[in-house]
């Protein structure tokens, strides 16, 4: 297709209500007893891009991604996974996409090979197509030389590399991952990202749940903030940023906080208190840090917005379980 070509085509397409979006989710709906747990949702993924899905617990992003999947029907709406209509064409559909549950499910007696076995004959391949790319795949994983090691031997980190490893046997064009780097330290994070980013520059869709709002912010180019079952925000981080929130936090402590209350709802736009901290959202830092600079008895961090305070903003404080 030509450059010239590409609009007209596109139109075609979108006026026979198909694209080429790897998913599809129209106005999805799933109920559990009697609760809504996913309530309407839409979501059309670009080809290429990472989408993520923010929510608090509960908010309904593991069931979204099931139904994504086809592994559990919905009450409504419909679900286009890589153009075939799910659950009907699970089987084929699933043939091209890649899964990083959100719990590891390595086979712990069995090697990192042998785990890549395993998983790739249940796409059709045989020991010697998977074998041919055990070696890519576990450079890509920075697990290169550990094909013949225990999956008991390996750290978290490693057994969550070789997971999404995994998920990469049969070459998918879209790969679901569900929180792949909570119970992670710092440097095994930094690995993940690395490789979640050489996936996205090969023209990967990636759909990921998280709950690291630098995650998102890091990786996503859309991100779906969903909250009782629905989409409640939508856009890139730095639209979403600049859409919901101040472009300033000064977050205050200490023991005059109560005094300073008072003074900063004339300063700010918005305060919120959490615990011992008074989150002040403004435009105009200069004259709140001024403002503190004459308060021996105060504490202050002054920071750009940043995804989660929009995240705090539209889901709220209240813990969830
Ligand atoms: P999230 O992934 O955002 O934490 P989930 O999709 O796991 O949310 O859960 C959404 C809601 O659906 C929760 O209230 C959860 O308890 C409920 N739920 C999820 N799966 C089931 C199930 N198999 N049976 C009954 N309720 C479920």
């Amino acid at each position: 297709m030509t450059d010239a070509n590409a609009p007209a085509a596109c139109a075609a397409l979108a006026a026979e209500g198909l694209s080429d979006a790897p998913l599809r989710l129209r106005n999805l709906c799933k109920r559990y007893g009697g609760a809504l747990v996913v309530d309407g949702i839409d979501l059309e993924l670009a080809p290429g891009r990472c989408h993520g899905l923010l929510g608090p617990n509960g908010a309904g992003k593991t069931t979204t991604l099931r139904l994504a999947l086809g592994l559990v029907g919905a009450d409504a709406g419909t679900v286009e996974l890589l153009g075939h209509p799910m659950p009907a064409a699970a089987a084929q559909a699933r043939r091209k996409v890649g899964v990083v549950p959100q719990v590891d499910s390595l086979d712990p007696d069995f090697t990192v090979r042998e785990n890549l076995l395993t998983y790739g004959r249940y796409f059709g391949l045989s020991g010697r197509e998977i074998d041919a790319r055990v070696p890519e795949l576990l450079e890509f994983a920075g697990l290169a030389g550990k094909a013949d090691a225990p999956v008991q031997t390996l750290s978290g980190g490693m057994k969550r590399r070789l997971t999404l490893a995994r998920a990469l046997v049969n070459d998918p064009d879209l790969i679901f991952l569900d929180e792949p780097t909570t119970g992670l330290d710092p440097q095994a994070r930094h690995l993940i990202w690395q490789g979640l980013r050489r996936l996205i520059a090969r023209g990967k869709t990636l759909l990921l749940t998280t709950h690291f709002m630098d995650e998102a912010e890091r990786l996503c180019d859309v991100i779906s903030v969903i909250d009782h079952g629905r989409v409640i925000a939508r856009g890139s981080p730095r639209e979403l940023i600049i859409g919901h929130i101040e472009p300033h936090v000064v977050e205050v402590f200490g023991d005059a906080l109560a005094e300073w209350k008072v003074c900063a709802a004339g300063l700010c736009r918005r305060c919120e208190q959490a615990g011992e901290t008074l989150f002040c959202y403004t435009d105009s830092p200069e004259r709140v840090v001024a403002a503190l600079e004459s308060r021996p008895g105060l504490r202050y961090l002054h920071r750009p917005a940043n995804l989660e305070d929009v995240f705090l903003k539209l889901t709220g404080r209240d813990l969830r379980d």
